[in-house]
């Protein structure tokens, strides 16, 4: 019988006792620590969800409360393990069910089954949250394992391993000597620089003899340009030199027909009248018809010089070089 008082009897020792539930050879908890020995407490044990008895089947509800050998019999990581072993309160079947630290929860162990009544959110249309149980879980196939381990280790060998070489060599190539590279296209800028420099300052000033648009874009100079606006000027030149000679050769063609003045008349028929056909038969009546003219012109001649003193005198001279 537990000590449910502080009485202490008259042979009460405290130094060879200790406590009075050490007098009375009790435990501080009394009956539930009966199995104490063997590491068990018995514990008010409550269902936390609802099971069948496996010994009579009986549906057993949650909530249900019973008086269960509570024992240590293991640990997740510092957390302990604990079993608990109940009677079921209609048969006397016994069942066992242990805490599970790793997922939070009870699960049965033996004696009993335990109605799956767990919201699973992948059956409602959701995803699962706790996915503890695939992520472990190779692949089923061992011979497919192998393959696929063994297509990768080629594709790394064969391919990925020597892109990245090349890459790697490409990229040192291009980092080794960074200053005698930045140096050579520098260079190679400032030539293009100076001759673009160049060809815009002779764009300039043909653009401002031509009085031509700065916008206006001029074509490159090109040897095949070049020879032909060579071709074109000889062209133009020649066509233009061909056009001045036939003008040329028209206008001495036209002076010789066109009656200017008298004396070109007068030039062009003294060899018909010394011509050796007409001399002797014709000679008569030209002589009178170049008198009758030359006194037709001095007549105009003289009455020009009514404004003019020197004239008449003019006109005899050259009536008298002429004759
Ligand atoms: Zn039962």
């Amino acid at each position: 019988m537990q000590g449910f008082n502080k009485y202490y009897p008259p042979d009460y020792d405290d130094a060879k006792h200790g406590s009075l539930n050490s007098y009375r050879g009790k435990h501080a908890l009394g009956d539930r620590a009966r199995k104490i020995d063997q590491g068990i407490l018995i514990t008010r044990f409550e269902l936390p969800f609802n099971i069948w008895c496996g010994t009579c089947n009986n549906h057993i509800g949650m909530g249900v409360r019973y008086n269960a050998e509570k024992k240590k019999i293991g640990a997740y990581y510092s957390t302990p393990i604990f079993s608990f072993r109940c009677k079921c309160h209609l048969c006397d079947g016994w069942f066992e069910i242990q805490t599970d630290p790793k997922n939070t929860r009870y699960v049965v162990v033996s004696g009993a089954r335990q109605k799956d009544e767990d919201w699973d959110p992948e059956q409602n249309g959701g995803y699962a949250v706790h996915d503890t149980e695939k992520g472990d879980a190779g692949p089923s196939d061992p011979l497919a394992a192998l393959e696929k381990s063994t297509d990768a280790q080629t594709h790394l060998t064969k391919v990925q391993m020597p892109r990245l070489e090349s890459l790697q060599s490409v990229s040192e190539h291009y980092n080794s000597d960074p200053y005698s590279l930045s140096l050579k296209v520098r260079k190679r800028f400032r030539a293009e620089k100076k001759v673009e420099k160049e060809k815009q300052s002779v764009d300039d000033l043909i653009k401002g003899r031509y009085g031509l648009p700065e916008t206006l874009r001029l074509v490159d100079d090109d040897d095949d340009v070049k020879s032909e606006a060579k071709e074109g000027w000889e062209k133009g030149r020649r066509e233009l030199g061909m056009r001045r000679d036939a003008k040329r050769q028209r206008l001495s063609l036209g002076t010789t027909s066109l009656p200017a003045s008298s004396t070109s008349k007068i030039s062009r028929s003294r060899p018909i009248s010394s011509s050796p056909q007409s001399r002797s038969g014709q000679s008569n009546d030209v002589v009178t018809s170049l008198r009758a003219r030359i006194l037709e012109n001095t007549s105009r001649q003289s009455k020009l010089s009514s404004h003019d003193q020197g004239a008449g005198k003019n006109v005899n001279s050259r009536f008298g070089v002429r004759k």
